[in-house]
């Protein structure tokens, strides 16, 4: 198949879901992990089609969402300082941190600037020399690549004004904490397509060796997500566990082999803090020495004060499978896209603005 059409023939889907009731004869709950693929599920209706066997769990696949309210309180900080300009991705302008949000500083006059890519924020730093540029770097395997490549930019151009306020995380160990996780008892996961397209297959192979959980490797379509589910329900039956891709028009069993090597150029592996998961060892990722001129936290101290959490939102359980947006008392009620209480219902890529949106 070529054109993005194809990828939502109805025919075919309802081939496919023929497919997948025959050949599913127990209960089985698979998870994706990926944020895009969470939309598609509801945009497309996928769980309504499936039978009652199969249960799809939405995990930690926003970078927004589980980035702890320790970073937003970071960044908040760094904004209040006169001569920083912060510079951030737009979804994380309104998630609220423990007592205000980055658009709420903007509109008090911070110097806040949302751009599309890091090099704009190497370009401000260029362009604003006497002014210190952060860049607020939240995200999964899929952009930290590029924040690596901007940071050996500066270096190879001397620039000592570019800053980054580190938030990266790595998907496969926040999977491995899921496994082990008791309450959840996951029967496969559903991997993400475009953390796939850097990292390869490898990374996920101790998920079907050690624990025996089959993966498959998805793209975004609802052909994409119904072939994978059946792929996995497929290996469940036969009491397989592999790591399959079913994503083959993007993803290539070792990744992309240069973006790896301009990310470990730049960083290594370190703990990191998730939303609702807590810390997670070597989920994270911390500068090289060499480039740790540019980690804005060794250069200057930020102080934040107590960092809070909203009781009410349970955007921690959400984003561990076990409750959904309908078990928050606060969902549609209080917490709707234009006043989000969590983050969850700030992205575009949340279980809460998913569930919002699309499940009316
Ligand atoms: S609906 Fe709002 S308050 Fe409730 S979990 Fe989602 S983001 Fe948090």
């Amino acid at each position: 198949m070529k054109y993005i059409d194809e990828f939502r023939n109805r025919e075919l889907a309802q081939g496919l879901i023929k497919k997948i009731v025959e050949r599913s004869t127990r209960p089985v709950k698979l998870m994706e992990v990926c944020g895009t693929h969470t939309v598609n599920i509801f945009r497309y209706g996928i769980k309504e089609l499936l039978p009652e066997t199969v249960t799809l769990l939405s995990g930690p696949g926003c970078p927004v969402c589980v980035t702890p309210n320790e970073t937003i309180d970071k960044a908040i900080a760094l904004s209040r300082e006169k001569d920083v300009i912060l510079v951030t991705f737009g979804d994380m302008m309104d998630v609220p941190g423990s007592s205000s949000s980055l658009a709420k500083e903007k509109s008090q006059g911070a110097d806040i600037r949302v751009v599309y890519s890091v090099q704009d924020a190497l370009k401000i730093a260029t362009e604003n020399p006497k002014k210190k540029t952060v860049f607020l770097a939240i995200g999964f395997e899929t952009t930290s690549p590029t924040v690596a490549v901007s940071l050996i930019e500066a270096e190879e151009l001397g620039l000592r004004n570019y800053f980054i306020l580190q938030g990266h995380k790595l998907i496969p160990p926040a999977m491995k904490a899921l496994v082990e996780d008791e309450n959840l008892a996951l029967d496969g996961f559903i991997c993400p397509g475009h953390v796939s397209t850097i990292i390869g297959q490898r990374p996920y192979q101790f998920l079907a060796t050690q624990y025996k959980l089959p993966c498959v490797i998805s793209g975004f379509e609802p052909l994409d997500i119904l072939q994978s589910i059946y792929m996995l329900i497929n290996q469940i039956e036969q009491d397989r566990a592999e790591v399959k891709i079913q994503y083959k028009r993007s993803v290539k069993e070792e990744g992309n082999p240069l973006a790896l090597q301009k990310l470990y150029r730049a960083f290594q592996v370190s703990d990191s803090n998730w939303r609702g998961l807590g810390l997670i060892p070597g989920s994270g990722l911390k500068l090289r020495n060499e480039f740790k001129n540019f980690d804005v936290e060794e250069k200057f101290p930020i102080e934040v004060g107590e960092v809070k959490e909203n009781p009410d939102c349970i955007c921690g359980s959400i984003l561990k499978g076990i409750k959904t947006p309908l078990d928050c008392p606060l969902f549609r009620k209080v917490c709707r896209p234009e006043n989000p209480i969590g983050p969850c219902m700030v992205s575009s890529e949340g279980s809460c603005a998913a569930y919002y949106k699309f499940r009316q």
